[in-house]
């Protein structure tokens, strides 16, 4: 992998300012820069017109401003969905998928390249974690995208590969500038971060005064069925992990969601539903449920002997939530002609580039 220089998209207004200022440039030029990087969504020095050629120069010789390059842009024929694999920098492969509702366009970004949690259902996990993705790569991502689909971006999720929170700095970087209005200025009420539950780093989340959703991967209504299913289950038991849960809600009274990837005769049955109300009955309070559960049928991957449950199965699961008070609904599934499972396309990808060397 090539020697790469840093981005200036990984700098947030107040560093910007601190370079241009040292070069002896005025605070304003930071602020017409930022706006070229987050707002006009430059991915060249050669788009920023209003600033000077010597100051272009200058800041090129030690920064990028590249946005990363898609390689590949399956869109599905069902709902037009569009998967784009990006290749970055020093060479590394990413996906980002977008996706149109009725409400706006969302994107999933990647926080990581690869994975290094090990969740066994996961694609994304299965040669290990290559590396963190900086702040300005998790937005580059949108950004492109924007730029590619001439439409806005409302709404983002970080589901992609990798554990967010495993990237903690970059991660709270990212959520600041997304959310800045000086960029794109994505409402923080429309941003959903998924964590297969990392302890002290929710707590620290529920610090830091954001306004986002957290999202945790619970996949089983107790921690031996859990700890078949990931590896940091063993790390940490539920009992660590929904206090840390409750406290953000405490904190950010935000509502949490709580995915649950069924896999048949793993975690599907309706005793299991039952099983997995209980765990999340004090979440009931004042007559209505703080959290909400969202389902989702496992994609089966290839290296792996996974099962969907029947749609009937799952639909019953949810009842059973439903009838003991938990708010769940089964994820509408987006793309599913582009996809296989979650991060299987790049894997896809990867090995057809393997075969062609
Ligand atoms: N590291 C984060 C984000 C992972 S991807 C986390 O663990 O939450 C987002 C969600 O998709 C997670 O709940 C993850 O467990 C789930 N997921 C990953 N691969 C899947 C598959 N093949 N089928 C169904 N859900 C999957």
């Amino acid at each position: 992998m090539n020697e790469i220089k840093k981005s200036l998209r990984d700098l947030e207004l107040g560093e910007l300012t601190e370079i241009l200022l040292e070069a002896g440039e005025q605070a304003f030029r930071a602020k017409q820069l930022y706006a070229w990087l987050h707002r006009k969504l430059a991915g060249s020095y050669a788009e920023m017109t209003n600033l000077g050629t010597a100051l272009r120069e200058k800041l090129s010789r030690s920064y990028s401003v590249a946005l990363p390059e898609p390689v590949a842009v399956p869109e599905s024929k069902l709902d037009g969905t569009k998967k784009f694999i990006f290749r970055l920098e020093d060479g590394h492969v990413i996906e980002s998928v977008w996706m149109k509702y009725r409400h706006g366009n969302s994107v999933c970004i990647s926080s990581q390249v690869g994975c290094r949690m090990g969740c066994r259902f996961c694609a994304s996990t299965l040669d290990g974690l290559a590396r963190s993705l900086s702040s300005g790569e998790m937005l580059a991502q949108i950004y492109q995208i924007q730029r590619l689909t001439r439409e806005r971006v409302s709404n983002v999720v970080v589901m992609g590969s990798g554990e967010p929170l495993d990237n903690y700095p970059e991660l709270t970087r990212f959520l600041r500038m997304i959310s800045d209005e000086n960029g794109l200025h994505i409402s923080q009420r429309n941003i959903t971060v998924s964590t297969c539950g990392l302890p002290s780093e929710i707590r620290q989340l529920a610090s830091e005064g954001y306004a986002i959703t957290l999202a945790l991967s619970l996949h089983a209504p107790n921690d031996t069925v859990r700890q078949t299913l990931m590896p940091i289950a063993r790390r940490y038991s539920l009992q660590e992990v929904l206090p840390a849960m409750e406290y953000y809600f405490e904190k950010t009274g935000r509502r949490v969601t709580f995915e649950y990837s069924v896999v048949q005769g793993v975690n599907d049955t309706e005793d299991e539903a039952r099983e997995l109300a209980r765990l999340l009955g004090n979440w009931k309070r004042g007559g209505s449920c703080q959290c909400h559960v969202n389902l989702i049928p496992v994609n089966p991957i290839r290296e792996r002997g996974w099962k969907r449950p029947e749609r009937r199965s799952v639909e019953a699961f949810r009842q059973l939530l439903c009838r003991n008070g938990i708010n769940a609904t089964i994820r509408r599934e987006m793309g599913s002609d582009i996809s296989g499972a979650c991060g299987q396309l790049r894997r896809d990808y990867l090995r057809e580039e393997t075969a062609e060397r």
